[in-house]
């Protein structure tokens, strides 16, 4: 049951996610440009969440993740690649991560850049309960940096201008696979409390409020990849 078609929209914070460092890749430009070229997939995830128990609630996440590789997997074929299959872990419900237990207390999810799993906080259950965007938002954000690993990007960058435009990219990936959302109404409203949801995740990694929901709303309008390509943005759009 969408309550997102009823308009009832809760406004909740969600941090992005800790990165725990692996040793650097090579950044393939030319294949990031070939995807940017491609068109942002239609809609293959039907907005349900079931926050009844933790079980329940990982098997939602996991559908989620299950849509978003679908969503992924024709348009990084195009370009020779995979679409990542991670392992999806409840933070205290699962101990089989490498990073269970490295979530900050803060964030809602992460990619675990050491077994490419993604981990959840137990809060996001609650927080689902009271909004439909919350968990996918979440789950579109830590699989763009599967994606983003997948294509070879660096993602133990130092702090600073660096992170942000991955963590950028990621959540603007996230808004473009939100307004594909089956059940989701693009309206101003969803539309506005998406981007307000991430401005309220601003901090020195994932960029200030302004740069959150610029990248938020390019990604919900964005009718090819390469409109979230942030590693080409001035450096006052990522700041
Ligand atoms: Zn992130």
């Amino acid at each position: 049951m969408s309550r997102l078609a009823a308009g009832v929209l809760a406004l909740v914070v969600l941090s992005g996610c800790a990165l725990v460092p692996p040793p650097g890749v090579v950044v393939p430009v030319a294949r990031l440009a070939m995807l940017n070229e491609q068109r942002v997939p239609g809609g293959l995830c039907a907005v349900f969440d079931d926050t009844s128990t933790p079980a329940a609630f990982r098997e939602s996440l996991r559908d989620y993740v299950d849509c978003a590789r679908e969503s992924w997997a024709p348009l990084l074929e195009a370009v020779g690649r995979k679409a990542p299959e991670p392992g999806v872990y409840l933070e205290a419900a699962d101990w089989a991560s490498y990073c269970t237990g490295a979530l900050d207390e803060e964030d809602a999810g992460m990619f675990c850049i050491a077994d490419g799993s993604l981990v959840f906080a137990d809060e996001l259950q609650t927080i689902a309960g009271d909004s439909d965007l919350a968990a996918p938002s979440v789950v579109f954000h830590e699989y763009a940096h599967a994606v983003q690993q997948e294509l070879g990007m660096v993602l133990d960058t130092p702090p600073g201008d660096p992170t942000r435009r991955i963590e950028l990219q990621a959540s603007c990936w996230s808004a473009m696979l939100m307004r594909t959302l089956v059940g989701l109404e693009a309206t101003e409203e969803v539309s506005t409390a998406l981007v307000e949801d991430a401005a309220a995740g601003s901090d020195s990694d994932h960029g200030t409020p302004e740069s959150l929901r610029r990248w938020t709303l390019v990604g919900f309008d964005a009718t090819t990849i390469g409109e979230c390509d942030t590693s080409r943005a001035l450096e006052s759009a990522v700041a």
